[in-house]
């Protein structure tokens, strides 16, 4: 059969085709639907899950995985179990591809979890391969155990074959079905194998990596060309480590070009979710690579025509489409990515400098709003930078992108007509009121009072706070007193790093202080206030304009929550 597309039309359950299987999943369940008991086909893949571990030997986003099926043993004819898939697969190797047996191993279930072993898997290994013992290895259910673990779904050990160490080949042999957290034989039973094509043809054609097959070398000589560099040659690199980036990053732009080549040709476009983003992520993640390579011009757009020559006659290409896409992606965020580069490159100089210096998520947040640089791909120049990251990174990250968004929201509904002011300088002094709101709170109502939330837009902050009764007129009006005249004193709004220890030991408030493990940022407001917190803060709190509480409220047991504006003061009203 041919392949299925590589965006699964009935299956919300997944963004890619991962597997061969994948269009088959409901035959082992359900064999009279299949249309013949034995299927094999060659299938397109997309594993986002090994987008990390692309820049090795063997791992691909876009890979093509050939595969042999059978439904319905024993009671379909022409359907197969395990003699005749492990006859079957013994035989392709050594008799069809003349793989030597000496540079062939294999493993199987050897028991695991209550399951028993996988007895006649291991008997038909030894019989049909005569393979010395040492070559047939038991391994556990991590390794030769396939399950989907949810209710009702088969599941059965695994047979892999080994070529001079690389897996090339996965036999599933689903003989069970998983039910009330149990595997229960089931009647019927399935044969799901993998083989993958590149890492296949990588050791027929005894080169050490994928890269360095027919498949690939087409885009690696035209990588060679627009960079100068080579490969596969170490002498004119100044170290180790620089060869190892260099090659890394030549396997990186020729997989993720090849893998977001396949996407727009099935219809997938750029976008900020799902499938689109992983597309656009893939576009960027090659382009930020190419500044390693220092490829100063756009040079994606030159890389799709060595593939079409690599899979003419196999693949039909929409090559306008795709062209059309790659350029716009590489024209819009070229430039910003190589100025969010430039950026990490000024952190990790401040680094050298201030060795406690971190990076935390507003920063990160900054990068991806304004330089189109994703998340994973700042992670991964920092790392690889060694530049200090704050620990709650995400979290930040995560609260910026919702102020951003209720932003974008508020601005799209015409809120901020005229644009007088950013949106994210009102946030952030709205924040900033909160460290002052805390303070306040608890001169009024007393030491119980802790910070159980806060909620900030451009238009007003809402803050959660420990206490169980509700605030009377005078309280209310009490607190707003005290922080207008915080700001009206024009404190100046400090921060200091230490470690979490430290931090509590000087009396910082921070509801979150244990999950902090290394150093903390303190922010300190004059003598009034001073939180651990991650920040941004106005320098002075004279920024902050007149404080006004427009609501006091129960926002569950023993919390109240607050919502608050922040007015432009009467001197600066003319
Ligand atoms: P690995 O442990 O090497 O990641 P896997 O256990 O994830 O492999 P399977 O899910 O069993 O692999 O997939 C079947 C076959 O598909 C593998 O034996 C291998 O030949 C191939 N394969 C799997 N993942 C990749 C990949 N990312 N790139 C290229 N080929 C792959
Ligand atoms: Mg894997």
């Amino acid at each position: 059969m041919p392949s299925s597309s590589l965006l699964p039309e009935n299956d919300p359950s997944v963004l890619f085709t991962t597997a061969g299987m994948q269009q088959f999943k409901r035959f082992y369940s359900n064999p009279e639907e299949a249309p013949a008991a034995s299927i094999a086909t060659c299938q397109k893949c997309i594993r986002t899950g090994d987008i990390e571990e692309v820049g090795d030997e063997t791992h691909l986003t876009f890979f093509e995985m050939l595969g042999n099926f059978s439904f319905g043993y024993p009671e379909k004819s022409g359907s197969y179990f395990k003699k005749e898939a492990i006859e079957m697969a013994w035989e392709f190797l050594t008799g069809e591809l003349k793989v030597e047996k000496k540079r062939i191993s294999c493993t199987y279930f050897a028991g695991d979890k209550g399951i028993p072993e996988d007895h006649e898997s291991h008997k038909l290994l030894k019989n049909v391969t005569g393979l010395e013992d040492a070559k047939i290895l038991g391994t556990g259910f991590d390794e030769t155990f396939w399950s989907l673990g949810t209710e009702g779904s088969p599941g059965g050990p695994t047979v892999e074959f080994y070529i001079d160490g690389v897996e090339i080949w996965n036999l599933v042999f689903n003989e069970y079905k998983f039910e009330n957290g149990e595997y229960v034989a089931s009647k019927l039973k399935g044969v799901d194998t993998g083989m993958g094509l590149e890492r296949l043809v990588a050791v027929l054609q005894k080169r050490p990596d994928i890269y360095q097959t027919d498949i690939f070398q087409l885009q690696i000589k035209e990588i060679e060309k627009m960079s100068g560099l080579e490969y596969g040659d170490k002498s004119d690199q100044e170290c180790d480590k620089c060869w190892v980036d260099t090659r890394k990053a030549f396997r990186i732009i020729a997989d993720h070009i090849k893998a977001a080549v396949f996407l727009i040709n099935e219809g997938t476009d750029p976008s900020n979710k799902t499938q689109g983003y992983v597309l656009r992520r893939l576009i960027r993640r090659a382009i930020v690579q190419g500044f390693r390579l220092n490829i100063n011009s756009n040079f994606l757009i030159l890389l799709p025509d060595r593939l079409y020559e690599i899979y003419k006659g196999q693949y039909q290409f929409d090559e306008k489409k795709i062209e059309g896409v790659i350029d716009g992606e590489e024209r819009r965020f070229g430039a910003n990515l190589k100025a969010a580069i430039l950026e990490i490159d000024s952190y990790q100089k401040h680094f050298q400098e201030n060795s406690s210096m971190k990076v935390d998520g507003h920063e990160l947040f900054y990068l991806y709003q304004s330089r189109g640089l994703p998340l994973e791909i700042a992670l991964e120049e920092i790392r690889r930078r060694g530049i200090g990251l704050e620990d709650n990174y995400h979290k930040k990250f995560n609260e910026n992108s919702a102020e951003h968004q209720e932003k974008s929201r508020t601005a799209s509904a015409g809120m901020f007509k005229g644009g007088l002011e950013s949106g994210s300088e009102q946030a952030t002094r709205y924040h900033t009121a909160t460290h002052l709101l805390l303070a306040a709170l608890r001169e009024v109502l007393g030491d119980d009072v802790y910070q159980k939330g806060s909620n900030i837009t451009t238009e007003r902050l809402r803050f959660d706070f420990s206490h169980s009764d509700k605030m009377t007129e005078e309280q209310i009006k009490k607190v707003e007193d005290i922080v207008n005249e915080k700001i009206k004193e024009a404190l100046p709004v400090m921060m200091e790093e230490m470690p979490v220890f430290e931090a509590k030991k000087s009396g910082a408030m921070g509801e979150f202080a244990e999950k902090y493990t290394e150093n903390v940022k303190v922010y300190s407001i004059g003598n009034y206030s001073k939180e651990i917190c991650g920040g941004p803060h106005v320098k002075n709190t004279s920024e902050l304009g007149h404080f006004k509480i427009t609501k006091e409220e129960s926002s569950s047991s023993g919390v109240r929550r607050i919502k608050a504006i922040l007015e432009k003061s009467q001197n600066c009203d003319n």
